[in-house]
């Protein structure tokens, strides 16, 4: 007989560990529960491994970073023997390559079959690979992605052998610039090489991206503004360059590549609606076949701040907040009781050498940056809004506190109106404090 669950989470990240951990909250009998992963590690969070994980002194190791530190403090730092502790079943380093749904079946790679009663998907995304592109010698030796632990350890063994040598980062996001910084304090010569304008173009505007660049520069860091068009090898297949668009290379002892993720949603072909790369799912996260939900990267869902606008939200916040939200969802369902749908605030944050940001809402229509006078080489607190249809519906802040960083998320909720402008740029994060009502939960 197929082992046989009441609940199983495929995927074992970040939303699978809050997840796991409400279900524990809300009563969960031993033997109820899988979480199935490929990972040889149980649930972790993931954005360490671009930021403690890589730092030459005292780098951050599990179990130091195991789900739920973040939103739980050191008391709920699930390692392993959590999970034995409450009767849940960590399928680790096993593989789901599809399964029939309908059946309530999910197949793993050694071809076993799991049995569910619900299912939640959270599979998160995948690093985008150059090879996927054909780039030419993009499968040589000394080039490197990062996305699980097992990434993060390889790449580290890789930045300290390269310490003095030459290292490129492809990809001007967050991910690139995290690696960047984490390969100069480990003194690895970086660059930076992407094609847009300016780093961060998702986010940040020209001004807010030469506020870093500079900073970079600073600490030595090289951005060039290039398309990669493939890679120089030696005559053993390992990497010792990167060719640019206009026929020069750059030496490379190491290759970073950060150019974007894509959710791992190809399991089940034509077995659930799929919207903009990620499983549709509705206000309680089920997705178009019943007992099957789907969170964090790997979900499309309804924003209710936007008029439940679908969007996919690859972003640490969301998938904690979604991994607990769909076990609220469930046990409500269980019960006949009827809660709120999911109400998520598009939120982001980064770490970036010695400074910090954290951004909400939408970067859309006029942006009006404030504080630039205060920044200095040593960095600074400056930050923007961005104004659409004269409602505040966007906040970035560099180096701001956390009442600060609590009252633009309050701001963004309750999207005040604005007429003056250059008054808003000349008040900055006072706004925010002074206008974004104490009561409105983030
Ligand atoms: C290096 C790095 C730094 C980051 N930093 C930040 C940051 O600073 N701020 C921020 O907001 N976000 C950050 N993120 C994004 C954030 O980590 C993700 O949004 C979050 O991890 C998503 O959680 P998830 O549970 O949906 O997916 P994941 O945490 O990616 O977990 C998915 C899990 O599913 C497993 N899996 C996938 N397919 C299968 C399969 N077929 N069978 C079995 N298991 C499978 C994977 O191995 C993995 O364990 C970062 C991401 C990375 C990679």
């Amino acid at each position: 007989m197929p082992p046989s669950f009441k609940y199983v989470i495929l995927g074992g990240g970040v939303a699978a560990g809050y997840a796991a951990w409400e279900f524990v909250l809300s009563g969960l009998r031993p033997g109820e529960l899988a979480i199935i992963s490929k990972e040889q590690v149980a649930p972790y969070e993931r954005p360490a491994l671009s930021k403690g994980y890589l730092n030459p002194e005292g780098p951050a190791r599990l179990p130091g970073f195991h789900t739920c530190v973040n939103m739980g403090g050191p008391a709920e730092r699930h390692g392993p023997e959590w999970y034995a502790q409450h009767g849940i079943t960590l399928m680790l380093q096993t593989e789901v390559i599809g399964g029939d749904l309908s059946k309530k079946e999910l197949l793993t790679k050694s071809k076993d079959i799991i049995k569910f009663e619900k299912l939640i998907i959270a599979t998160g995304s995948t690093a985008m690979k150059l090879t996927d592109f054909k780039v030419p010698n993009s499968d040589a030796r000394g080039i490197y992605y990062l996305r699980e632990e097992a990434d993060a350890a390889i790449l580290d063994k890789a930045v300290k052998k390269a310490k003095g040598k030459n290292a490129v980062v492809l990809g001007g996001g967050y991910i690139g610039l995290e690696i960047g910084a984490a390969l100069v304090i480990n003194g690895v010569q970086t660059t930076i090489v992407f094609p847009e304008p300016h780093c961060l173009r998702r986010v940040f505007t020209p001004e807010i991206a030469a506020v870093y660049q500079t900073h970079y520069d600073g600490k030595g860091v090289k951005f060039i503004q290039a398309a990669v068009v493939g890679f120089v090898v030696d005559n053993s297949l390992n990497v010792t360059g990167v060719k640019l668009k206009d026929g020069s290379s750059l030496p490379a002892a190491m290759v970073v590549v950060g150019v974007g993720a894509r959710p791992c949603s190809y399991l089940f072909p034509k077995q659930l609606a799929i919207e903009q790369g990620g499983y549709k799912v509705n206000g309680r996260l089920e997705t178009s076949l019943p007992d099957v939900y789907a969170v964090g990267d790997v979900a499309t869902f309804p924003i209710k701040l936007y008029g439940n606008e679908m969007q996919l939200q690859g972003h640490v916040r969301h998938a904690r907040m979604s991994g607990k939200y769909v076990v609220q969802s469930i046990r409500a369902q269980e019960e006949c009781r009827v809660i709120d749908d999911y109400d998520y605030v598009p939120y982001f944050y980064s770490r970036m050498l010695d400074m910090r940001w954290q951004f909400f809402g939408k970067n859309v229509g006029d942006c009006v940056v404030w504080g630039l006078a205060n920044v200095t080489p040593a960095g600074g607190k400056f930050g923007a809004y961005w104004v659409m249809d004269g409602k505040v519906v966007g906040a970035f802040l560099e180096s701001g506190s956390t009442d600060e960083y609590e009252a633009l998320s309050r701001l963004i909720r309750e999207q005040p109106q604005v007429t003056d402008l250059k008054k808003l740029e000349e008040d900055g994060i006072c706004f925010a404090l002074t206008v974004a009502s104490p009561q409105v939960v983030r």
